[in-house]
């Protein structure tokens, strides 16, 4: 992969050379030199991840006296002894190396990202980036992309044939803040069904980008007379829908209060207003 490193290349290769002895002069002409001509290299990224447990290294970085390397997660699981050299390790810190990461940027690789990201925080970046991929949530279809994509791609791919299937929903009832709208569920196809019950759940497909809006949900369920309510205080973002049982953010509606082949649900969406 290459990046732009040239900035500490640079400044490296003028180090010495200046013949001004004024220190704040010396350091303008670096800037300058540096800020002119920006060189592409080859960088092996390596040498920027743990050599222990191979993450990429964030400060704060440690180093035994032989300088071997190793993250602050890795130095307690070795219990403080270097694994290559058996000298200790985790209470010197790396402070050469803490500065060179600080120093790379590197362009979040999603389409249409422009984000130039610390090599440290790029995976969680590109995990939150609001240009991840997402996965259309329609059983059977295959399309995969950004969260902003994925709704018109619904819109005009799927929107009309899925509320023929659904008489009693109106995406004008779903998408509106606050708005209650009954889901039918058929609790034989895509719910989460267990000897136990049913394990039903709101989720927005996005990533959990901060630029993304943030909703709430409320479900309630009523059947003889007796209401179950579950209230939740915000809607779990995911990229792709998954069959398995919630862990978190869920209602369990149980085994002897489910009665037919479908379940009526009411819902309502909020959108949160978050506080600056
Ligand atoms: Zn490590
Ligand atoms: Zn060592
Ligand atoms: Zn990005
Ligand atoms: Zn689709």
């Amino acid at each position: 992969m290459q990046i732009k490193s040239a900035r500490l290349k640079h400044i490296a290769m003028h180090c010495g050379s200046s013949n001004t002895n004024d220190s704040s002069n010396i350091h303008l002409q670096k800037r300058q030199r540096t800020d002119d001509k920006i060189r592409s290299a080859m960088l092996d990224f390596e040498v920027f991840d743990c050599p222990i447990c191979f993450e990429p290294l964030i400060a704060p970085i440690f180093q035994c006296d032989n300088g071997h390397l190793a993250c602050s997660l890795c130095c307690p699981k070795l219990r403080n002894k270097c694994p290559f050299c058996t000298l200790p390790i985790g209470n010197k810190r790396c402070r050469a190396m803490e500065k060179v990461l600080e120093s790379i940027f590197i362009p979040c690789s999603m389409l249409g990202c422009t984000k130039n990201v610390c090599y440290g925080e790029l995976s969680a970046h590109e995990k939150d980036c609001k240009f991840s991929l997402c996965a259309c949530p329609v059983p059977g279809c295959k399309y995969i992309a950004s969260y902003k994509d994925i709704y018109d791609h619904f819109t005009f791919g799927h929107r009309e044939s899925y509320y023929r299937e659904r008489p009693m929903l109106r995406d004008r009832d779903m998408f509106t803040s606050g708005n209650s709208f009954i889901l039918e569920l058929n609790i034989n196809d895509k719910c989460f069904r267990e000897l136990c019950g049913v394990y039903v759940s709101v989720c927005c497909i996005a990533p959990s980008s901060s630029e993304a809006k943030e909703f709430s949900y409320d479900l309630s369920y009523t059947i003889g007379g007796q209401t179950m309510i579950y209230k939740s205080l915000k809607v779990k973002r995911i990229r792709k829908v998954s069959l398995q049982i919630p862990h978190d953010n869920f209602m369990l509606i149980p085994q002897s209060l489910l009665h037919g082949e479908f379940l009526n649900i009411e819902a309502s969406i909020k959108t949160i207003n978050k506080v600056q």
